[in-house]
């Protein structure tokens, strides 16, 4: 047995350089483990609620009440209780708590201790975290969704469309379809540099230049697939992020407002037609909020119109949350769910929701944040869970290669038991 002698955390910054908390579960052995919380930009109306302090520092954002938290009361009453115990830990956070939203002590409070106590225990094991949670099942390296191209809240590029991916599907390992995501990222710069159009990048490390339109982006990723000598459709797929609750205005999907005079306002139905069309013009795999989150009826238009061929990924719609899915499932909505730790604040939830959507045939894709910092327990949790698909950013700046890197030494240590799941991991939805 392990037991918790301290829970400390400390304030430090995101790669926004927003505050953000870090946690060490120190145990009676003198193990530590350590984690820390990203935060969201895009945020779903019904996620868990991130504490912030809203006073004078860092316009509003410090995270000191919560910090407050976690070193006075969630420490005092945890001290003792052994590491291993994870799902009496989260089910303490949770009724401390006791909020619908966890807006008492805070998503980001509770996440941070849940998720360094299962680091704590891992290290008391000696195993890595993804063996402690996943044993031997824990084989299953995910297929990256590389988004390389950023707009919506993620940068000042006139796209009204989040995330533009590329899936690198077909390949024998995951190393292999990284390395392929990498080339067709560099060849993207270079074709941006003859353009003379913009190579610095937004929040997830995509390039963020001023393109002409969403067919414009799609056509130059194209072009750069094309140029790498990787094969379309064969090897390589698109997704997008819509994220478009950030862009449903009274009723409509707003497209004025990144698009200026080029782009206009569709309704429910015209935006399930628009986005069916870019699909049959493209060979797009999946599609994240593709309607608004409070736009259920419009969801249902678009799985039924295009749900057979193409993954649709439910981020703001689900918020990572059994009660949203389970509406979702019983529904016929979507049949894919994106998986954010602090969207639902604790480790064992988290594992409940990937457990449901897996039951019931829906595909799972576990996520970062927009706002990261260097902790990579994302990989950890794909692999440890099976979810089999993986979205990150793009293969620029530290945040996002942490995670990256960490699939690669995982890929490593596991040898010739990993394995790549390629189209399996869709399902048989294959938009060829
Ligand atoms: P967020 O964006 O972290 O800013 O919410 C990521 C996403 O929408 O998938
Ligand atoms: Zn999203």
């Amino acid at each position: 047995m392990s037991f918790i002698k301290k829970i400390y955390a400390r304030q430090i910054f995101d790669s926004r350089g927003n505050p953000t908390i870090e946690v060490d579960v120190v145990t009676t052995e003198g193990v530590i483990g350590s984690s820390s919380v990203p935060s969201g930009a895009s945020r779903g109306k019904y996620e868990a609620v991130e504490l912030r302090d809203n006073g004078m520092d860092y316009f509003g954002k410090g995270v000191i009440k919560a910090i407050g938290y976690i070193n006075g009361i969630l420490c005092n009453e945890l001290v003792g209780t052994s590491v291993f115990k994870q799902n009496f830990i989260d089910q303490y956070l949770i009724q401390k708590d006791d909020t619908p939203n966890k807006n008492k002590l805070g998503s980001n409070a509770l996440l941070g201790v849940s998720l360094a106590i299962a680091k704590a225990a891992s290290n008391t094991m000696g195993v890595p975290l993804y063996k402690y949670l996943g044993g031997i099942n824990a084989s299953i390296l995910p297929v990256p969704m590389i988004n390389i191209i950023n707009g919506g809240m993620h940068s000042y590029s006139p796209i009204s469309f989040q995330e533009f991916m590329i899936v690198p599907i077909k390949f024998n390992s995951f190393s292999m379809a990284l390395k392929a995501g990498i080339e067709i990222f560099q060849q993207l710069k270079n074709i941006l540099q003859k353009r003379k159009l913009s190579t610095s990048v937004g929040d997830e490390g995509g390039f963020a230049p001023n393109f002409k339109s969403i067919e414009d982006v799609l056509d130059t990723i194209v072009q750069a697939i094309e140029e790498t000598g990787y094969k379309l459709k064969e090897q390589i797929m698109l997704a997008l992020d819509c994220a478009a609750s950030e862009f449903y205005k009274e009723g409509l999907y707003d497209y004025t407002i990144f698009e200026g005079i080029r782009g206009s306002k569709l309704t429910t139905e015209q935006q399930v037609e628009y986005l069916a069309n870019l699909c049959y013009r493209y060979p797009i795999q999946s599609i994240e909020d593709g309607m608004d989150q409070n736009d259920w009826v419009g969801w249902k238009k678009l799985t039924n119109k295009i749900g057979s061929k193409v993954q649709l990924v439910g981020d703001d719609l689900f918020v990572t949350n059994t009660k949203f899915l389970e509406k979702g499932i019983s529904e016929g909505i979507a049949n894919s769910i994106l998986v954010k730790v602090n969207q639902i604040g604790t480790l064992t939830e988290t594992m409940k929701t990937i457990n449901k959507a897996q039951d019931a045939g829906y595909t799972t894709v576990i996520s970062h944040r927009s706002g990261e910092t260097e902790d990579h327990i994302i990989s950890d949790l794909s692999v440890a869970f099976n979810t089999g698909q993986i979205k990150t950013g793009s293969v620029s700046r530290s945040d996002r290669m942490a995670k990256y890197n960490q699939l690669l030494r995982i890929e490593e240590k596991l040898g010739k038991f990993s394995s790549f799941p390629q189209w399996k991991t869709f399902r048989g939805r294959v938009n060829k």
